[in-house]
């Protein structure tokens, strides 16, 4: 079972048919504009695909033949859509070039391959040829990391797409593993491993379209992974087909035989060979999940009930911080916009309890065992209270819950209007964690401020903690602000630019979730160090002599 592309948004997210959380008419319009202190935002919509030119394919009718030969007529598509489709990834960087209709990094053809053998035919095949090959599973890489970008200029590039390979292999409930092929989308898989009682638990906002292949190649995290893991942490084996031959890595549960080379695949976004199946760990599907909210009079004392859970061992699923905007912009915007927020009533009791304009909601959620539940709760509930927070009770973390996949939905109405709409993340050790958030907040809102449409134009910028650990978390910035309509890219590149530079000299990673693609590969040098650099790359050279598997990606 897949999904039907054509049912999907080429140049935006999520279905073709979906509701506009944001139409025309609606409040939040107003206060937008109040907010980022434009005097109108104008209409800027998408280039529809019937008015662009695709490039001529660059493969020769022999190479079409021969995917033809491997994976059947059907399996190969030249057609615009799939080429367009599967041009780029899902980032606001590449949607700026796709709603522009600017697809010249669209890939000469696509492949969709349904076996693993099937999948080393076509590896070997672009070895051979000197073909670009781009992994793409649910292609939600905001990172570049599908770009269909060529060995060289003028050389061919093959997208292949893992979406057929979608088969729940085993499940041994004895030791708590599943083998399941790489292509499966979240909800299918979520959905089979449920029907036996069991759940891998990785749910990112992507989750409806994502892949197992690509949480693990991208090395990802769901919101629950305080609970299930980031994708290295559930990750048992990997095989992957590889120009040098089908690689299947250790499965051991622990050993001291070397470094463990998952690492090596955890991360490797399609730079070293195609994952075309992989063991998991699996849980036994929690009896009771519960999520909720809790109000904090500042940002620090948030960050440090987070720390304080975390120290203390509470088992939790999510512990998710926002900052005060963060908190004060989703309520607008699920308000009708009307900035008001919180009624007047409201407003005065939380003046009564000391809170000022600026509080950080925080939202923990619990999954497991009705008593493992019951006990946490109380737990974490009781620290936030010693920090002075305000118990919200459930309201706020089920409908966090139930919504919880549809935020993305308002960046495509959001960009119809000349909006650009950005995230980025990161990870520092706790003792930095204030000091990190303030210092790219600072640069982003300066970049911003430095490179927009019209004086006293601003923009939005807001963050939230999530995925924390023993020594520390991530931070997760969002931000929405005016494009310059004449230099959109321009402007992308100066705000990443000052936002990345400021992580890397503020000790934080360059990325905590989204993986390095295209867009970081400037900033992993000084991360990883010259030998570490070395390692990766000559890792690349022995698995992928030619250099075929994702060019551009990671290693730049
Ligand atoms: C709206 C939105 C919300 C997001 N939320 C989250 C989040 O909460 N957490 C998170 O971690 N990420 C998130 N992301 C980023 C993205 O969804 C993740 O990176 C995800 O893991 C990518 O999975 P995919 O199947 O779409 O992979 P793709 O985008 O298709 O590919 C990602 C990378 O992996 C490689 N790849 C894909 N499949 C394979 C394979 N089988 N073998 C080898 N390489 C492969 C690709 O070449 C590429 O380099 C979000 C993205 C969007 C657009």
């Amino acid at each position: 079972m897949t999904i039907d592309r054509t049912t999907l948004r080429w140049n935006g997210w999520g279905p073709v048919k979906q509701e506009n959380p944001l139409p025309a008419d609606a409040p939040q319009w107003a206060w937008i504009e109040e907010a980022l202190g434009v005097s109108r935002l104008p209409s800027t919509p998408a280039v529809a695909l019937h008015d662009i030119r695709l490039p001529h394919s660059r493969l020769s009718e022999d190479v079409l033949g021969k995917l033809r030969g491997i994976c059947g007529d059907n399996q190969v598509r030249t057609d615009d859509y799939e080429r367009a489709f599967h041009a780029r990834g899902k980032s606001y960087h590449d949607l700026l070039y796709l709603r522009a209709g600017k697809l010249d990094m669209a890939p000469d053809a696509v492949v969709y391959p349904r076996s693993a053998d099937e999948v080393l035919a076509i590896v070997k095949l672009c070895a051979e040829e000197d073909i670009a090959l781009i992994p793409f599973g649910g292609g939600s890489s905001v990172v570049g990391g599908v770009n269909a970008m060529p060995k060289s200029l003028g050389g061919a590039v093959l997208t292949l797409d893992t979406t057929l390979m979608t088969r729940i292999i085993q499940i041994d409930k004895v030791s708590m593993t599943a083998r399941i092929e790489a292509g499966i989308y979240g909800p299918h898989l979520e959905e089979q491993l449920q029907s036996h009682g069991v759940t891998l638990g990785h749910y990112p906002q992507s989750f409806p379209l994502s892949t197992l292949g690509g949480w693990i190649a991208a090395r990802g995290a769901g919101q629950q992974s305080n609970r299930y893991g980031k994708a290295e942490k559930w990750l048992v084996s990997a095989k992957l087909a590889t120009p040098k031959g089908f690689w299947t890595t250790e499965a051991t549960p622990a050993s001291a035989a070397g470094p463990n080379l998952n690492q090596l695949v955890a991360g490797s976004e399609g730079t070293l060979g195609v994952i075309v199946e992989a063991t998991v760990k699996i849980h036994d599907l929690p009896e009771r999940k519960d999520y909720r909210g809790y109000l904090f009079k500042t940002f620090a004392q948030g960050v440090e009930a987070a720390r304080r859970i975390n120290h203390a061992e509470i088992p939790v699923a999510m512990v998710r911080l926002s900052d005060a905007p963060e908190t004060y912009f989703f309520q607008a915007l699920s308000s009708s916009g009307s900035g008001g927020l919180k009624s007047k009533l409201q407003r005065m009791y939380l003046k009564m309890k000391g809170f000022d304009d600026a509080p950080c909601l925080m939202l923990i959620g619990h999954e497991g065992s009705k008593e493992t539940v019951v006990w946490a709760q109380e737990q974490t509930e009781a620290t936030c209270k010693r920090l002075g927070a305000l118990a919200l009770g459930t309201g706020p973390g089920k409908r966090w819950y139930h919504g919880r996949f549809n935020g993305p939905a308002v960046r495509d109405p959001m960009m119809d209007r000349g909006l650009g709409v950005e995230t980025l993340e990161t990870s520092t050790r706790w003792s930095n964690i204030a000091n990190l958030h303030e210092k790219v907040v600072g640069a982003i809102t300066d970049a911003i401020a430095a490179n927009v449409p019209e004086q006293n134009a601003r923009g939005i910028v807001m963050a939230h903690v999530s995925h924390s650990y023993p020594d520390g978390a991530s931070l997760y910035f969002t931000f929405v602000f005016p494009r310059q309509l004449d230099r959109e890219v321009e402007q992308w590149q100066a705000i990443k630019r000052a936002a990345s530079d400021t992580i890397e000299m503020n000790g934080g990673t360059i990325s905590h979730h989204h993986g390095v693609g295209a867009d970081h590969v400037p900033w992993l040098g000084e991360e990883k160090g010259e030998i570490g650099m070395s390692i990766l790359k000559a890792t690349k050279r022995e698995m992928d002599p030619k250099g075929v598997m994702n060019p551009g990606k990671v290693l730049g």
